[in-house]
């Protein structure tokens, strides 16, 4: 075959499967942009799984007019204009990828209005091509629309599971960022049945009872709460006492500035200041949250943005460990309460 080079529809789709592996990928890209959009409520219609259609609204700053469609161009942001916004990312989103992958394996369909409009509008998706913009009568906030995913890629369609599985995936990830977002107010709907509702929580109080939503009561009853800063890092939230440890590692939530995270170095950092106190074999529970600048770590080394690298990983460690440490040794009767070494 001679060189040619690829239709962009094409270009689109390849890229797609970086970000869109499932329902619930689509669903964490489109309540990430919900998020940095400012939303203070978001709600999440699913059906079927999410195979059949997923719709997300919020409340947010909403989309222009004029850059609705622009919205849907691959590499088309409002969050990053430079590289130096890139050393420093505050949003979830910055790649302007999200829409355009999603539009090229679904039927897409993005509707939105600023605050300042008189009407919202809307532009539809559907293999490759984009119709042309049209009123619609919304209140503010962006409402998106994904029909049959992956309608037009079998090969993917192959690997999407039941619609049980593909609806617990969901509702994981809504779990997850309503653990990140607690001052979001978040409802889900599943086959037009409300499956969770999670009012914005303001203060301590209500933001205990978001972490007994999404995590059980049992956690928050045999939970610490705590807080430190130190060397401009700050962490707060809960953390099991040893007496409460799980056999899988299935209430482990860490968020870096809102973001949450799967990392080797935050892991360890847990798992060695544990490390006296549980048994083998048992895993602690938490939900964290590190707040850093944003220019001291990098969440630019992975498309699905669950990695970070922090600019100073000993520190990092170093002040997880040791605010953990301290905690956990305050739980354990006088006598045996070993300084750290
Ligand atoms: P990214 O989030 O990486 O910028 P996306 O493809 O997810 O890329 O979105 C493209 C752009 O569309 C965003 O930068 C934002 O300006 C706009 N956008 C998407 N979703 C929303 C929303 N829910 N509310 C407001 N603006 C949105
Ligand atoms: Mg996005």
């Amino acid at each position: 075959m001679p060189i040619c080079k690829l239709p962009p529809h094409l270009v689109n789709q390849i890229a797609a499967g970086e970000v869109v592996e499932r329902p619930a990928s689509v669903v964490k890209e489109l309540l990430e942009n919900s998020l940095d959009a400012g939303a203070g409520r978001i709600r999440i219609d699913v059906d079927e799984g999410g195979i059949r259609r997923m719709r997300i609204s919020d409340d947010g700053c909403g989309i222009a007019a004029e850059q609705l469609a622009l919205a849907l161009d691959p590499h088309a942001t409002s969050k990053i204009a430079s590289l130096s916004d890139l050393e420093a990312v505050a949003t979830l989103g910055f790649r302007g990828e999200a829409l355009a992958s999603i539009a090229s394996v679904a039927r897409l369909t993005l509707a939105s209005r600023t605050p300042e409009a008189a009407e919202g509008s809307e532009v539809r998706a559907e293999n490759g091509q984009l119709s042309s913009r049209q009123p619609r009568g919304m209140p503010p906030g962006t409402i998106v629309d994904v029909e049959d995913l992956f309608f037009n890629t079998p090969a993917r369609r192959k690997f999407v599971r039941t619609e049980r599985t593909e609806f617990g995936h969901i509702d994981d990830l809504v779990r997850r960022l309503a653990l990140a977002r607690p001052a979001t107010a978040f409802e889900l709907v599943h086959n037009g049945r409300a499956v969770r509702r999670l009012v914005a929580a303001t203060d301590e109080r209500s933001r205990q009872r978001r972490v007994g939503d999404v995590c059980g009561q049992a956690f928050v009853d045999q939970a610490l709460y705590l807080e430190n800063r130190h060397e401009g890092l700050a962490l707060e939230g809960y953390i099991a006492r040893p007496s409460f440890s799980r056999s899988q590692a299935d209430l482990q939530f860490f968020f870096v500035n809102g973001r949450l995270v799967r990392d080797r170095l935050i892991a360890h950092a847990v798992r060695q200041a544990y490390q006296d106190v549980l048994f083998h074999g048992r895993h602690p529970a938490f939900v964290l949250h590190l707040t850093i600048d944003p220019a001291r770590v990098d969440v630019n080394v992975h498309p699905q943005k669950t990695e970070v690298r922090f600019r100073d990983s000993r520190q990092v460690h170093g002040f997880l460990f040791s605010t953990l440490h301290r905690a956990l040794a305050e739980t354990r009767p006088t006598a045996d309460r070993s300084a750290p070494a």
